[in-house]
C-alpha cells in the first residue's frame, strides 16, 4: 500500500513538474499559461497527447522534436523528475501532514524558479508570492497566528539582511551582482529556513556555484551566472536537512 502511495505521489509530481516547465517557459514572456496549446517552440507545430507525457516522450523521441527533429531542452525532463523526486522525498520526510503540503509548495516554487532563471535570467515575481502566500495560508492551519508571525519574521529580517550583502556586492564589483528576483527568492527561503539560516543558504550556493562559475569564466565571453538555481539547490538541502543555526554551531564547535 505504501508502495503505492509513493508511485502515486511520484507520477503526480512528474505531471506537475510538466506543467511547471510551461510556467517557467511562458510567465516570463508575459503568455497565457493555457492557450495556445503545447506545441514545438521552435517549429511551433502544435503537440499531441503522445508527445507530453513527461519523460518518456523525451526519452521515446531521443530528445528531439517529432515533426522537426530539432533538439528539444534536457531542461524539461530534469524539472520533471527533480519534481517528482522533491514531492516524494517530501512525503518520505514528513508523511500526510500540513508540512507534506509546505515542503511541495516550495519544491514547486523551486522547480518553477530553476525553469526560468536557467532560460531568461528572470525569477517571477507571481511564482514566489503565490508560493509565499499558500506557505502562509498552511502556517496558520498547522500553527495559528504564532505561526504565520514566525514565518513573517524570518522572511522580513532575512529580506533586510540579503539586501545589505546586495547593495554591499553591487557597489565593490561595480555592477549588479546579484539581481533582485534572488533576494525576493532569498525572503521566501529565509521564511522557511530562518533568518540565521538563510546567511548559511547563501554561503552554501556561492560554493555550489564556485566550479560553475569558474566554467563559465573561461568558456564564455559574456559571464553572466544565475544565481537562483544555486539558492534553490542550497535551500533546498538547507530545508530537508531541517538543520538549524544551533545545531549548526554545534557541529562546527566539535
Ligand atoms: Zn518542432
Amino acid at each position: 500500500m505504501q508502495i503505492f502511495i509513493y508511485i502515486m505521489i511520484f507520477a503526480f509530481g512528474l505531471v506537475l513538474g510538466s506543467f511547471f516547465n510551461v510556467i517557467g517557459y511562458r510567465v516570463p514572456k508575459h503568455e497565457s499559461i493555457v492557450f495556445p496549446a503545447s506545441h514545438c517552440p521552435k517549429c511551433k507545430h502544435k503537440l499531441k497527447t503522445l508527445d507530453l507525457i513527461p519523460v518518456f516522450s523525451y526519452l521515446f523521441l531521443g530528445g528531439k522534436c517529432r515533426y522537426c527533429k530539432k533538439k528539444i531542452s534536457v531542461i524539461y525532463p530534469i524539472i520533471e523528475l527533480l519534481t517528482a523526486f522533491l514531492y516524494v522525498l517530501s512525503y518520505y520526510l514528513y508523511g500526510p501532514t500540513i508540512n507534506f503540503l509546505i515542503s511541495i509548495t516550495f519544491s514547486s516554487v523551486v522547480a518553477i524558479t530553476i525553469a526560468s532563471d536557467i532560460r531568461y535570467m528572470v525569477i517571477d515575481d507571481w511564482v514566489l508570492i503565490i508560493g509565499g502566500l499558500i506557505i502562509l495560508v498552511l502556517g496558520y492551519i498547522d500553527g495559528g497566528l504564532p505561526k504565520v508571525g514566525d514565518l513573517l519574521l524570518n522572511a522580513g529580517i532575512s529580506f533586510a539582511m540579503i539586501l545589505i550583502i546586495k547593495i554591499a556586492a553591487d557597489y565593490s564589483f561595480k555592477k549588479e551582482a546579484m539581481g533582485g528576483g534572488d533576494v525576493k527568492l532569498m525572503t521566501l527561503i529565509g521564511a522557511l529556513v530562518t533568518y540565521k539560516m538563510s546567511i548559511i543558504v547563501l554561503c552554501l550556493s556561492a560554493f555550489i556555484a564556485f566550479p560553475y562559475a569558474i566554467y563559465i569564466y573561461f568558456s564564455k565571453d559574456e559571464h553572466l551566472l544565475p544565481l537562483g538555481p544555486f539558492l534553490c539547490i542550497s535551500g533546498l538541502i538547507i530545508f530537508f536537512l531541517g538543520l538549524g543555526f544551533d545545531d549548526l554551531m554545534m557541529i562546527m564547535a566539535k
